[in-house]
């Protein structure tokens, strides 16, 4: 093993530091970075496998040109050439791209200068948009910059940890055992959120309140605030704006506590001690995430919740404020160089001519962008009306994650020309491409990324990009030399690029901008190289460069007159409610193991195995009454589109909600997606689109018939609904459908690729299995039938990651269980350590009765730990069944 590598994990915001040892046979250890700030050596169970990522099956290596492959030049000067035409004939607006919070800072900052500084058009948006834009508004209307005031150290010396709308325990997992220690040392965790989630295991109350009710719940805990004598009116009265306004609109909405109680739907007891807690808990941080943001009423959320901090003058001191949990790894670096629509680098904006003027300059700028350009939903708009000739999308999946994402679909297939830089060669977008443009990956990028508390840390290569993928700022710097701008952008390395976004950020920045690199924009390549995670401001004090843990504690603000603001916030109704035709309420978010469309983490058996189907949350009472039980397939519909989702009722769903995880591409299911069920509705403020709350109707489907098919090759099987899972050395696919195919065996041909060795038909019972093997290999299996299996059983998949099937083991596999009688189809529970579910309830029937023990006999909950709940669960189950 050669030195490890210190980079950082490129999932969520949480930003852990990640120690990688590339082996000589090409395999990759990874293990938490002991030394970086964020986990402490903790990684969580996708951080743990990111090594298993790194394979090069399904890798974009080559650029292609309407799907035949070519050298760059000929892919660059096609890119060039499209993008100069279409701003030729139509003005720079109609050229548009579409990044992500995927992206490094680099690679972010080289796209917004070649649009808004050269090409003239602010039309760059993110998918950021979807994760940050309310917090980034809200954030911006009280602090008068997009800063996040505390840090991670408030997390461990906090006394009370609010949670809004965040399921940390599978969403943060590093941070939420941070606020577990903080509570095992006394502190109180409550958390907001109209499901019952995994966090809630480790809280001391739960709010479920109404879906939307959020701000209802900030105003009622500001005039309480006010009444309870818990405000710091010096602090108001010396360093803010707006408190008489933001509380009367409070008081409107919330006379008393019952009147809130009501609206939220929430006992008056439980929202008294809550209100209770907040005020006499000087150490208090309220931390949220995509429950708040991802809301038509986002922006005012945020802004409920900063008033209440800013009223009882709880911000930037240790252990308190309110905390903004990003979602992407690098959301934040990416607002810091203007990877908004709505922004430019940073930190300045469109508000201000000067800032548009002193951008402009520092760029030595031909065409600057003069007004912001179109916001993620109003973007793809455009781009189905045709106003967008030329679009370049980069490391995102905007048909699949998108509201409305079959319209999003539709748009692309119109759109005349589509540029998709990604590393992975098929996804639902880059079906679309006119241009495929192979990006460097994980492992291979080399740059920065900034995490939630706006710590910037260095992504590092492992090793040399495979094929020919190279970074994205690369592509990018290319095309701007084609069109013109060679100076501008003759980067050579990535150090070059930060050092440059360094310089503007201390640009004529007299202490009017918050985000401020000036002490690094004279690295050397080897200190770039070395940099160690800082946060911003970054300053140099006696020839040292430090970072900034926390801002605003001296009451100094960024707003022109230095105040904070207190918005004045009413509750409105969501964009979008229910109604006879559409009765439920849909929420939507992620699962544990899995990220965003699962082009990554879906290549990783573990991670696949916790969860390996999409599924929809009903409350019990709900599915009696819409005829549905546990395992059924449902067809739920939202006003523009459908999805075909496995039931699963939980009394942890409020009645009248469903949940559904947003993993789910058409590269993995048939209908598995939830983007095409939610209608477009977006923030007015910030723009962000509302994914949290679509009208939905929710029906049982009962498929004539039922099976799976297991086999070597990914084949995308032609049948009404199917689901597929990569296993190891196979992929598991579950099928239905609504009639048997006219020609059976001709189908089942097609689908195992080739005749069959061995088939098994009962028509009576409408049974039909087939498997095909290649000499002693065993190639595929199909079960077919009209009352299941729907699985298959751990003992026929594993024979698919061995070379041959003995002959006295052939017979049983089209029986359905393994020679020993096995029918088994488990999940991995702990997926940090592999730990199979049935492997733990073994243990707890043996007697082992606490996490602990569980955690040393197995390893299971030792890793993340965000499988702890589950495993408590488990244990309580079994105490519960020796009680009965
Ligand atoms: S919490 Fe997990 S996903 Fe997030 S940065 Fe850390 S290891 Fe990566």
């Amino acid at each position: 093993m050669a030195e490890p590598v210190r980079t950082t994990c490129p999932y969520c915001g949480v930003g852990c530091g990640v120690l990688a040892e590339a082996g000589a046979d090409g395999t990759v250890a990874v293990r938490g970075d002991p030394d970086h700030p964020a986990n402490r050596g903790r990684l969580c169970s996708k951080g743990m496998a990111l090594g298993e990522t790194l394979g090069l099956h399904g890798r974009l290596l080559t650029p292609e040109v309407n799907g035949r492959a070519v050298d760059w030049d000929t892919a660059l000067d096609t890119v060039a050439a499209g993008f100069r035409a279409a701003i030729e004939r139509h003005g720079p607006d109609s050229v548009a791209f579409y990044i992500s919070g995927q992206l490094l800072t680099e690679d972010y900052y080289a796209v917004n200068k070649l649009m808004k500084g050269f090409v003239g058009s602010a039309n760059v948006d993110t998918n950021s948009r979807l994760c940050m834009a309310s917090t980034v508004a809200g954030h911006k209307r009280a602090f008068g910059a997009d800063v996040v005031p505390g840090c991670y150290e408030d997390l461990d010396t906090c006394d009370l940890a609010v949670l809004v709308g965040s399921n940390a325990a599978w969403c943060h997992p590093i941070l939420h055992r941070r606020l577990e220690a903080a509570r095992a040392r006394g502190a109180r965790i409550v958390v907001i959120d109209p499901r019952r989630t995994a966090t809630c295991d480790s809280a001391d109350l739960h709010l479920a309140l109404r879906p939307g009710s959020d701000v209802l719940l900030f105003n009622g805990l500001l005039a309480h605030l006010v009444r309870s004598g818990a405000i710091d009116g010096e602090f108001l009265s010396a360093y803010t704006k707006g408190f008489a306004d933001a509380l009367a609109a409070a008081e409107r909405d919330a006379p008393d506590l019952d009147a809130v109680a009501a609206g939220c739907g929430l006992r008056a007891t439980d929202v008294a001690r809550f209100f209770r807690w907040f005020a006499a808990t000087e150490r208090t941080v309220t931390l949220f995430s995509q429950g708040v943001n991802q809301s038509s009423q986002g922006t005012d959320k945020v802004n409920a919740i900063l008033n209440v901090h800013l009223a009882s003058g709880r911000i930037g001191k240790p252990g308190m404020g309110p905390f903004s949990l990003t979602g992407q790894p690098n959301a934040m670096g990416g607002r810091e160089v203007g990877g908004l629509a709505n922004q430019l680098a940073a930190h300045m904006g469109f508000d201000d001519p000067a800032d548009v003027e002193r951008v402009g300059r520092f760029w030595n700028a031909p065409a600057m962008a003069a007004k912001p350009g179109l916001k993620a939903v109003d973007l793809f708009q455009a781009v189905a009306e045709g106003r967008i000739k030329a679009l370049w999308i980069m490391a995102t999946n905007p048909a699949v994650s998108l509201p409305d994402a079959d319209a999003v679909r539709a748009a692309l297939a119109a759109c005349p020309f589509v540029v998709v830089s990604d590393a992975v060669r098929a996804t639902d977008t880059t079906a679309h491409a006119h241009v495929l443009l192979p990006a460097s990956a994980w492992g291979e990028k080399d740059g920065t990324v900034t995490n939630s508390e706006r710590r910037i840390s260095r992504q590092r290569a492992l090793r040399p990009s495979p094929g020919a993928a190279m970074p994205d700022w690369w592509q990018v710097a290319q095309v701007g030399r084609r069109l013109g701008w060679g100076e501008a952008f003759a980067w050579r390395s990535s150090a070059d690029i930060f050092r440059e976004h360094a310089a503007l950020s201390a640009f004529e920045n007299h202490g009017t901008r918050a985000f401020d690199l000036g002490p690094l924009a004279g690295l050397t390549d080897a200190a770039y190289d070395a940099l160690e995670p800082v946060q911003w401001p970054v300053r140099a004090l006696n020839g040292e460069i430090g970072g900034t843990a926390r801002l605003f504690a001296d009451g100094t603000f960024v707003t022109p007159d230095g105040r904070a603001r207190l918005v004045p916030v009413r509750v409105k109704r969501p964009a979008h409610v229910v109604s006879v035709e559409h009765p439920f309420i849909l929420n939507t978010g992620r699962l544990r193991d899995q990220w965003h469309t699962m082009t990554r983490t879906g290549m990783v058996p573990r991670l696949a195995s916790h969860t390996d189907e999409p599924f929809v949350a009903i409350h019990p009472d709900d599915a009696a009454e819409q005829d549905l039980t546990d395992g059924d397939l449902a067809i739920v519909a939202g006003p523009p589109g459908r999805a075909v989702l496995r039931v699963r009722v939980t009394g942890d769903q409020a009645p009248g909600t469903l949940f559904a995880p947003i993993h789910w591409s058409r590269r993995f299911a048939s209908e598995g997606g939830v983007g095409p069920l939610l209608p477009a509705a977006t923030d007015p403020v910030s723009g962000q689109p509302e994914l949290k709350h679509g009208p939905v109707s929710v029906r049982r489907w009962a498929p004539a018939w039922t099976g799976f098919l297991v086999g070597r090759a990914d084949v995308v099987p032609d049948a009404d609904w199917w689901v597929g899972t990569v296993r190891d050395g196979c992929r598991v696919t579950l099928l239905a459908g609504d009639a048997w195919p006219a020609d059976l065996e001709g189908w089942a041909a097609r689908l195992l690729g080739g005749e069959a060795r061995l088939d098994l038909h009962d028509g009576g019972r409408g049974v039909h299995r087939w498997a095909r093997l290649d000499g002693d290999r065993l190639e595929a299996v199909l079960f077919l039938g009209t009352d299941g299996p729907q699985r298959p059983c751990d003992w026929l998949v594993a024979r698919f990651a061995e070379p041959s099937v003995p002959a006295e083991e052939r017979p049983w596999l089209l029986s359905g269980q393994a020679p020993s009688g096995a029918t088994g189809c488990g999940r991995v529970l702990c997926a940090c350590w592999n730990v199979a579910e049935a492997r733990v309830r073994t243990a707890v029937e043996a007697g082992l009765t606490t996490v602990q023990e569980i955690g040393a006999a197995l390893k299971a909950g030792t890793g993340c730990g965000s499988c702890v709940p589950e495993i408590k669960e488990l244990i309580a189950d079994a105490r519960h069944d020796v009680a009965a």
